[in-house]
C-alpha cells in the first residue's frame, strides 16, 4: 500500500503527520511513502530529510494514488475530493458537531479514523494523541504565561532585595494540567491545582502542588469509566466557584485546561473573579477552542478583561510543532501498524478490533460511528 503524508492546508497548522523515524518504519513494514513537498517545514523537517528516509516527494496531486492518507487535521472538502475512492484517512478529525463534514468524507467513499477517539486503554497508550499533544500544551501554556508575565516566577533573594515566588493555579489536572503543574514547579512558582475527579488529588500532590476542590459526594463519582470528567451539576459548580473565588484573588497566573468530551468547556473563571485578581495577573485558557474556561477569553487572541490578560492561543501544541509532530507521528505509526497485514504489506482493517470500533468514523459511503449519526450495532 502507498501512504501519503499531506502538507496541512490550515493556516494555523504547523504540525505534520510523519517524522523521519516514522517514515523509515513505514518503509521497513513494506509500505511506499509519499510526502507532499513542504509538509515538514513547520516542524523543522526538510523535504531532503524525508527523501533520505526513503520517501518519495510529490505535489498535492500525489494524494490521488494513495491508499492511506496521514494528516493532522480533518481534510477539507477539496482535499477530500483529491483522494481516491476507497482510500483511508487517519487524522485528528474533530468530529463533534461536524457531522456535515463527516458526511462529505463518507460520500467521497473514504474510510476515516479519528485519532482522538482512541480508547484510553493500556494497549493504545502509544497511540493516545490526546495525551501526547495535551502534555506539550500544558508545558507550552506555562512558557507562554511566563513570556507575558512581567515578573519572575522563582523567588530570588538578591543584594537588591527579594523577588517573591509567583503563584500559579492550574484548573483541570488531566494530562495538560499535570504537565503545567510540573513545568511551573520547575520554574520555581508556588503551585496549586483543582479538578473534579478524585484521582487527580493524589497526582497533584505527588507533583508538589496543593490540591483545592469541593470534595463532596458528587466529586467522589465524577470520573467516568473512560477516565474522563462528567459535566457537574449547577449546585456543584456554585460550590466550586465559591471556593475558587477566594483562592484566585491571590494568584498571579491561572492556567485552565478543563474539558468534558463532546461538550462545551465548563466555565470556571468569571468576570468577578478576574476583577479580584492583582494588576499584572494573567490567565492561559487552553480550553478556548472549545468555548473556554475563562469568561471573555477569545480564541486566537490575548484578550483583556477587568485588567487581566487572558491568553487564548489556538492550537497550542502547534506552537511547539517539532516536538508535537514527533509524538503525533509515533501515535499514528503505532495505530497504522495495527491496520496492516504484515505478510501482504497492505491495509487489512479488522472490524472486530476495539481500536477500530472506537475510531472508525466513515466507511463504504456512510458514517458508521454510532456517536456521530452512524447506526449502532
Ligand atoms: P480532559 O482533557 O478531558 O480534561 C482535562 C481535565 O479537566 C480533566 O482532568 C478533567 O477531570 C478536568 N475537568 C473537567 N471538568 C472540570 C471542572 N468543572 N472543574 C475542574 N476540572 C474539570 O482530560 P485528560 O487530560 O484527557 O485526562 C482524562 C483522564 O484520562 C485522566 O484521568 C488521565 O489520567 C486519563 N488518561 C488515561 C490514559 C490511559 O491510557 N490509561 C492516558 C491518558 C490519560
Amino acid at each position: 500500500s502507498t501512504v501519503f503524508i499531506a502538507k496541512e492546508s490550515h493556516p494555523e497548522e504547523s504540525r505534520v503527520a510523519a517524522s523521519v523515524d516514522s517514515v523509515k518504519k513505514m518503509i521497513s513494514l513494506g509500505l511506499e511513502v509519499v510526502v507532499q513537498k513542504g509538509a515538514g517545514a513547520g516542524s523543522q523537517i526538510s523535504d531532503e530529510a524525508f527523501a533520505e528516509a526513503g520517501a518519495k516527494l510529490a505535489t498535492a496531486t500525489g494524494a490521488k494514488s494513495a491508499d492511506v492518507i496521514l494528516k493532522v487535521r480533518r481534510p477539507t472538502d477539496s482535499e477530500t475530493k483529491s483522494y481516491k475512492k476507497g482510500a483511508t484517512v487517519i487524522a485528528i478529525m474533530d468530529p463533534y458537531g461536524n457531522e456535515k463534514a463527516l458526511g462529505a468524507i463518507a460520500k467521497a467513499g473514504l474510510s476515516s479514523f479519528a485519532m482522538e477517539l482512541m480508547p484510553r486503554i493500556t494497549r493504545a497508550q502509544v497511540m493516545d494523541v490526546l495525551s501526547s499533544q495535551a502534555n506539550l500544551a500544558g508545558y507550552q501554556a506555562v512558557i507562554d504565561a511566563t513570556h507575558e508575565f512581567d515578573r519572575a516566577l522563582p523567588m530570588m533573594m538578591t543584594a537588591a532585595g527579594t523577588v517573591p515566588a509567583a503563584k500559579v493555579f492550574v484548573m483541570g489536572a488531566g494530562v495538560a494540567g499535570l504537565q503545567a503543574i510540573a513545568t511551573a514547579r520547575r520554574l520555581g512558582a508556588v503551585v496549586s491545582a483543582t479538578d473534579v475527579r478524585p484521582a487527580a488529588k493524589e497526582q497533584v500532590a505527588s507533583l508538589g502542588a496543593k490540591f483545592i476542590a469541593v470534595e463532596d459526594e458528587e466529586f467522589k463519582a465524577a470520573e467516568t469509566a473512560g477516565g474522563y470528567a462528567k459535566e457537574m451539576s449547577k449546585e456543584y459548580q456554585a460550590k466550586q466557584a465559591e471556593l475558587v473565588a477566594d483562592h484566585i484573588a491571590k494568584q498571579d497566573i491561572v492556567i485552565t485546561t478543563a474539558l468534558i468530551p463532546g461538550r462545551p468547556a465548563p466555565k470556571l473563571v468569571s468576570k468577578a473573579m478576574l476583577k479580584s485578581m492583582k494588576p499584572g495577573s494573567l490567565c492561559v485558557d487552553l480550553a478556548v477552542e472549545r468555548g473556554g474556561n475563562v469568561e471573555g477569553a477569545k480564541a486566537g487572541e490575548i484578550a483583556e478583561v477587568e485588567g487581566v490578560r487572558i491568553i487564548g492561543y489556538n492550537n497550542v501544541p502547534g506552537r511547539i510543532a517539532a516536538s508535537a509532530s514527533q509524538l503525533y507521528a509515533k501515535n499514528l505509526l503505532s495505530f497504522l501498524e495495527t491496520l496492516i497485514d504484515k505478510e501482504e504489506k497492505t491495509l487489512a482493517i479488522d472490524m472486530e478490533d476495539e481500536l477500530v470500533k472506537a475510531t472508525l468514523l466513515t466507511q463504504g459511503g456512510k458514517i458508521v460511528h454510532p456517536g456521530f449519526g452512524g447506526a449502532s450495532d
